[in-house]
Formats: structure tokens, sequence, C-alpha cells
């Protein structure tokens, strides 16, 4: 009888564990976006990995420029070996003495490739 009693009790509450069980589910298509999201950026960084191989996206140094340029060209330095590098669109290019040689692109799969006019 007392379990019969407590089943009872809990049948009572299961409007309020369905709308609990509501809004869980409710949430949980947010939750699944921000996994994937973060599985996304995981694939393919907005940065690849330094030359140095210490650096990672989110560590890059931001150089400039301050204010959206017309060349949508943005400036990175790694704060580990201090290259500086470009990034432009697709391209993420080194910074040279002799300007800016291809360093990295993203492929169709927004995958970071070495660039195929290397000179480093
Ligand atoms: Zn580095």
């Amino acid at each position: 009888m007392a379990v019969g009693g407590i089943l009872a009790h809990r049948r009572g509450a299961s409007f309020l564990a369905g709308v609990a069980g509501g809004l869980a589910v409710g949430m949980l298509p947010l939750l699944l976006l921000g996994v994937i999201v973060k599985l996304m950026l995981a694939w393919c960084p907005e940065r690849p990995p330094c030359v140095c191989g210490k650096c990672n996206s989110e560590e890059y140094d931001y150089v400039g420029p301050m204010h959206k340029t017309e060349d949508n060209a943005y400036y990175y330095q790694c704060p580990h070996c201090g290259r500086e590098y470009r990034s432009q669109g697709p391209k993420f290019d080194l910074k040279t003495a002799h300007g800016y040689s291809p360093y990295m692109q993203k492929s169709k799969w927004q995958r970071w490739k070495r660039s195929t006019q290397q000179s480093l």
C-alpha cells in the first residue's frame, strides 16, 4: 500500500515533471547546436596552427586593423615565436622579408591546407 501511495503521489507531480521534461527537451536542440558549433570550430578553426606548432587558432594576437578595410585583410601575430600572418578570405599568409608568402588556405571542406605555392 505504501508503494501505491508513493506512485499516486508521483502521478500527482507528473504535471510538473512533464513541464520540466518539456523544457529539457526544448533546450536539447540548443545544447546540440552548441555542441555542433564547438565540433565545427574544432574541425575547421578560424586560423591554422603557426609554423612553430605552438600556437593554435585562439591564441594568436590580433595586430590589426582596428577598423574593417576594403581588402578584408586581418593581421595576427604568434605569441610564441612572433611570426606575423595576414588572414585574407580563405588564405593565411606568412610575413617574410619580401612581403607575404602563402602559408595555408582553406579547402572546400573548410579545412586548412598548406598552400601549394610554398616558399618557406
Ligand atoms: Zn609561432
